[in-house]
């Protein structure tokens, strides 16, 4: 039996709750982010000041440059945070299985719906109208039979949208999505996928899962699947996600570096593809060390942005593990954990080379 899965978006969430509780900010350009002066990054624009091009992530100096009208706002995460439980408690009048990706994002499980209403866009419906009615914010649906078209679907026609993608339609869906769009495919892979002259989902389907995988490593796997419609990722009804970790006890003891060097970048490519498959990015990565005599440390390093590249986290947990005595010391143990998923809220400093990204 198809399954029944919902993906709710809310609409420029933090510009719109600060319409909402400010009136003197509503159908003007505001801005929710750092400030103009120094190197504040836009966390959210609401939907006045996305016309003139505004968006997350760019640097506050160049929004205010395409929009002088823009009002600046602090964010107010209490208030997002206050409005986040009231949607969860719309969602679970409907259902357990829930799965927040954020504070203004879900996934929900409706194959059995607690009410008996049976269609999945009735709840989508009614879910909508709810979130209108009590926390007077609009908010956009995805319907479909698995979370990776779902959470495409709710994008489709935002603000205030409801998009049904059907089973016997995600394999013509999936064939026209351009590349950049399906999970993992971060600017760096699309980029490489487009200089293979791969541009959509009709053209990776060409390819084997073999070719998939040697191309683009682990994560082939998962294009091959999802490209044909399969993804079979369950909700889990989980809290928000805190952290993303691997880890790995090991049959015999490491000694040397170059054996801990080669299980580090076995976990990192774990993290990598989990980060891609959950969408999300991590400010701080952790490493965990168990000793032989069960002894436990932990190293960490924060960055001033959100990351999820392999290359990013596998230098990192090696210099992290660089600066660890390890004399006499067997290593029983090695974890990697990726965490700190919040806002952005100022550019990465100059000369920084990774690259400044946000999610919402
Ligand atoms: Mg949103």
């Amino acid at each position: 039996m198809a399954r029944k899965i919902i993906h709710i978006d809310m609409d420029a969430f933090y510009a719109s709750v600060e319409q909402r509780d400010f009136p003197e900010y509503r159908g003007k350009p505001i801005v929710v982010g750092g400030s103009p002066d120094g190197r504040g990054v836009v966390a959210t624009a609401s939907y006045e000041a996305r016309k003139f091009g505004v968006k997350s992530a760019m640097s506050s100096r160049q929004a205010i440059q395409l929009c002088p009208e823009a009002i600046f706002v602090r964010p107010r995460f209490d208030a997002y945070k206050a409005v986040s439980a009231g949607i969860r408690e719309i969602f679970g009048r409907y259902t357990d299985l829930i799965e927040p990706l954020s504070l203004d994002e879900a996934y929900l499980d409706v194959t059995v719906d607690k009410l008996n209403i049976g269609s999945a866009m009735e709840i989508a419906k009614q879910i909508k109208q709810a979130i209108k009615d009590e926390l007077n914010l609009t908010a956009s649906a995805g319907v479909s039979s698995n979370k990776f078209v779902a959470k495409i679907a709710s994008d489709m026609n935002k603000p205030d949208g409801l998009t049904f993608i059907g089973p016997s339609k995600i394999e013509a869906f999936m064939e026209k999505l351009p590349v950049e769009r399906f999970f993992g495919v971060g600017k760096v892979t699309a980029k490489k996928m487009k200089s293979m002259h791969l541009h959509t989902g009709e053209d990776l389907k060409k390819l084997s899962e073999q070719q998939l995988v040697r191309y683009f490593g682990k994560a082939g796997k998962f294009y091959y699947s999802i490209v044909r419609g399969i993804d079979e990722r369950p909700v889990h009804a989980e809290r928000e996600t805190k952290s993303l970790a691997a880890e790995d006890t090991f049959q015999h003891d490491l000694i040397t570096l170059e054996e801990m060097y080669t299980e580090l970048s076995k976990l990192t490519e774990k993290v990598v593809l989990r980060l891609s498959r959950n969408q999300l990015k991590g400010r701080t990565i952790t490493l965990k060390i168990k000793f032989s005599d069960f002894k436990q440390i932990t190293r960490n390093h924060s960055f001033t942005q959100p990351i999820s590249d392999y290359q990013t986290i596998i230098d990192t947990a090696k210099e992290l593990l660089d600066n660890v005595d390890l004399e006499d010391k067997p290593v029983r143990l090695l974890g990697i954990s990726l965490s700190n998923f919040g806002v952005l809220l100022s550019q990465p400093k100059p000369g920084n080379p990774y690259q400044l990204e946000l999610f919402d």
